[in-house]
């Protein structure tokens, strides 16, 4: 490859620029900042490893993977496992996705297109307007109450308005941590005529859900992911629901979503689920911790929160400066700054391990002093 662009390059760029829908050339690619040499708390990963005979005796169960086979279509041994492990309710169906990110694509493949609308809570999780931007659908974000509550009144406004096809609420909320009100949800559900994605990721360290709901609602559907529990690296969600809309989302899956190796050692963790339960509970304690420290400062206000991270409004430095001083200090965060409202001024941390929240705990008495 040369540094210069050949005519020829030029004539393909061209091309691309004429074929390429507008709206995805329009999009930023989703952009992680580098790691490496820093203690990563930007993600919501579970800092913990495995216990080393835990580790060799996940070793000796995967010489068994055939890897020269397709894995199991179905996967119906892994979903009786989840449906055990997180007691989901036995009238439901259960789907599986490559992350539970693939599951906000399938259902917005299967609900939405050019005429139709996808509506959630503003600030919320993302990839619920990302994906709408690539089905080319129209997303309607209705803004959170000042306290980051949902609001009820300006969110059933907002539905009979636009009539959405599918409305996410994440419960906790990313980024802002909290659990919205109960029942507020439960009449968002009933003003709903489309489907209600509950999308519960955090569910390990809230321990609220919407699943004993699911049969009182045929427009409900509790999507969970095993990525904060402590398996980001497999990418395994799952939704569960009525057949009605599963048997649909069913269609538009990718045959072999979820490769050998995840079925395999989903399979394998959730007979030892009690580790990482354990590992939840440390980490809401660490969160407490951490909670409490930065609420004993005067330069930052945190949010309230049931998830393995902490919202945090920056109020003596803008977001961007902090964040770079962080890094400098060897600490990642996620920052939003660039981001509407008062989130703009925020930053993320997710809870890591206790020698971890300490070395952010320092970085902070460095960067502001
Ligand atoms: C992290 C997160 C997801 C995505 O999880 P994956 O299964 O890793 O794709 C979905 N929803 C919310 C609210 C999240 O915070």
């Amino acid at each position: 490859m040369t540094a210069t662009t050949t005519t020829e390059e030029k004539h393909e760029q061209a091309r691309a620029k004429t074929w390429v829908r507008a709206e995805i050339q329009a999009l930023a690619p989703y952009s992680v900042h580098p790691s490496s040499g820093l203690v990563k708390l930007d993600a919501m990963e579970n800092p913990y490893g495995w216990p080393e005979s835990m580790r060799e005796e996940w070793l000796d169960y995967l010489r068994g993977a055939a890897v020269n086979r397709y894995p199991d279509a179905t996967a119906a041994g892994l979903k009786e496992r989840l449906r055990e492990a997180f007691q989901l309710p036995a009238t439901m169906d259960i789907l599986l996705g490559n992350g539970s990110d693939e599951l906000i694509q399938i259902i917005q493949l299967c609900l939405l297109g050019t005429d139709r609308v996808v509506l959630a809570p503003s600030p919320s999780f993302s990839m619920y307007e990302t994906v709408a931007k690539f089905v080319g659908a129209k997303f309607v974000g209705v803004p959170l109450t000042d306290d980051h509550e949902i609001d009820l009144r300006r969110m059933q406004l907002a539905i009979s308005r636009h009539a959405p096809a599918v409305v996410f609420l994440a419960y906790p909320n990313n980024p802002t941590g909290n659990l919205f009100d109960r029942d507020a949800l439960c009449e968002i559900i009933r003003s709903c005529d489309g489907l209600v994605v509950m999308d519960e990721a955090y569910h390990i360290f809230a321990g609220q859900s919407f699943c004993d709901q699911l049969e009182h609602h045929d427009n409900l559907v509790v999507m969970r992911t095993l990525s904060k529990l402590g398996l980001a690296g497999l990418r395994l969600g799952y939704l569960t629901g009525p057949g009605s809309w599963l048997d649909e989302f069913e269609k538009v899956r990718m045959p072999y979503n979820v490769n050998v190796l995840t079925q395999m050692t989903v399979e394998f963790a959730l007979q030892r689920l009690e580790v990482f339960e354990a590992q939840a509970r440390l980490i809401v304690n660490e969160r407490r911790r951490l909670y409490e420290a930065l609420s004993g400062r005067e330069d930052v206000t945190p949010f309230p929160t049931a998830c393995n991270f902490i919202l945090f409004r920056s109020d003596e430095l803008p977001a961007r400066d902090l964040f770079r001083r962080l890094v400098e200090q060897g600490v990642l965060l996620r920052s939003f700054d660039g981001s509407p409202g008062f989130l703009g001024n925020c930053l993320r941390v997710s809870v890591g391990t206790e020698q971890e929240n300490d070395a952010f705990l320092a970085a902070m008495d460095v960067c502001l002093p």
